[in-house]
């Protein structure tokens, strides 16, 4: 099915203005998706109608909110085609999914002269939670290294598998690149040697179609805001023999069963790692954003932002100093480049006079810049509601930038 992208940019208000007295042209999509209306109005629907807090509440309103608020999980749990509704975790983000792992999971079943397998173009976010573990149980971080087109070396990863690997932590989707990693052939690899697989979907997600159970992944973190849902509000899953066995994360209130000073006893999946009042608005409004993709269907987007992305790389590739960063086969609608002789953020400012909304910068991917030997990049991420004409403003206005220096 071909989209009505004139009727998908008409549900998202934000795209409606003006940026430095140009239509704003909103590519920075890798950092956060727009929001639809729907998702907007749920939140505010919320506060004005239902706010109230979950569970156990006896009264109208709390089991309104509890009602919205599970069926979200509901919701996940397809989007993601999990076993089990339990097994979907509410998180603030994909950064507390991966802390939440290595402070339980890691702290309980990872120890002295064991290894984690990481990758060099991990986002800080799956990199710093290891380092930390590791400084404190004396476990020793392995890095899958990238090569120059921004793909996996997977002979590395093969030589550093073994009976010591207890975790493989990887990202599903480059966030700097847009490099689609071959998670299914890391997960098999990593379950032959008995290691546990965390996929780090906070770009995947809003491209693909996720299948914890035919991928047979131990865990998959990401985040709402990536996929036209509100910030602070992310998911973890795992399978629930490996949840089950895991300590719990924080202590508080939902978390528990009975509580007294002689003995506490913890409450079941998933109220066993979501201690605390949650993000109940949030959540709610995060079920209208997938409503929204699975509306629309995962298949007929890919399709579209494909569309943009190989006539993107097509067009900026003819431009004189335009230098890509990564030049992965299999991507997502992300495309990092520099301009020879120009810093990125000056990129950056110059398309912003356009109206044209890019990041720059290292994209908290300091180690992957390190592998490249730059500072960082300007990248244009590319979503749903883009168009081709977009794609010319910006081609427009990289030709002209690029010019300053490359005569
Ligand atoms: N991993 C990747 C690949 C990301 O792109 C991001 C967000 N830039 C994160 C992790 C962290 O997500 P959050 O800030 O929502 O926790």
């Amino acid at each position: 099915m071909s989209l009505n992208i004139d009727h998908i940019r008409s549900l998202f208000p934000v795209l409606h203005q003006e940026v430095n007295g140009k239509p704003l042209i909103y590519f920075d999509n890798a950092a956060t998706t727009q929001k639809p209306l729907a998702v907007i109005e749920a939140l505010s629907d919320y506060y004005k109608t239902d706010n109230s807090n979950i569970h156990r509440g006896a009264h109208t309103l709390a089991d309104r909110a509890t009602r919205y608020y599970e069926n979200t999980r509901v919701v996940l749990q397809s989007f993601i085609n999990a076993k089990e509704v339990e097994e979907i975790i509410f998180t603030k983000g994909t950064t507390e999914g991966i802390n939440l792992i290595a402070s339980t999971f890691g702290r309980k079943y990872i120890k002295e002269g064991d290894e984690i397998i990481i990758s060099t173009m991990e986002h800080h976010s799956n990199i710093v939670p290891w380092q930390m573990l590791c400084e404190e149980n004396g476990a020793t971080l392995k890095i899958i290294p990238v090569s120059e087109e921004g793909e996996l070396d997977m002979d590395a990863f093969d030589k550093m598998l073994s009976s010591k690997t207890k975790l493989v932590s990887i990202v599903h989707v480059s966030n700097a690149l847009g490099t689609i990693n071959p998670v299914e052939q890391i997960i098999e690899k990593a379950h032959a040697v008995g290691a546990k697989v965390l996929l780090d979907g906070a770009q995947s997600t809003s491209h693909l179609e996720v299948d914890v159970q035919d991928l047979d992944c131990d865990f998959l973190v990401f985040s709402a805001h990536k996929l036209y849902g509100p910030t602070g509000l992310g998911v973890m899953y795992g399978k629930r023999e490996i949840l089950d066995s895991m300590p719990p994360y924080q202590g508080g209130g939902e978390m528990i069963k009975e509580v007294s000073f002689a003995k506490t006893t913890y409450n079941e999946l998933p109220f066993k790692f979501e201690a605390g009042t949650p993000n109940i608005g949030d959540v709610i409004a995060f079920g209208k954003a997938l409503e929204f993709i699975n509306e629309h269907g995962k298949k007929s987007i890919k399709t579209h932002e494909d569309e943009l992305l190989s006539y993107a790389t097509e067009e900026l590739n003819k431009i004189k100093g335009f230098v890509p960063v990564g030049t992965a086969k299999n991507k997502v609608s992300v495309i990092s480049f520099n301009i020879n002789g120009m810093h990125p953020f000056d990129v950056g400012m110059m398309l912003d006079a356009n109206g044209i909304a890019v990041r720059t910068g290292h994209h908290c991917t300091q180690p992957l810049m390190q592998r490249f030997g730059i500072e960082g990049t300007v990248r244009a991420s590319f979503s749903v509601y883009n168009t081709k004409s977009e794609i010319d403003s910006l081609v427009a206005s990289v030709t002209k930038i690029a010019k300053i220096k490359n005569k």
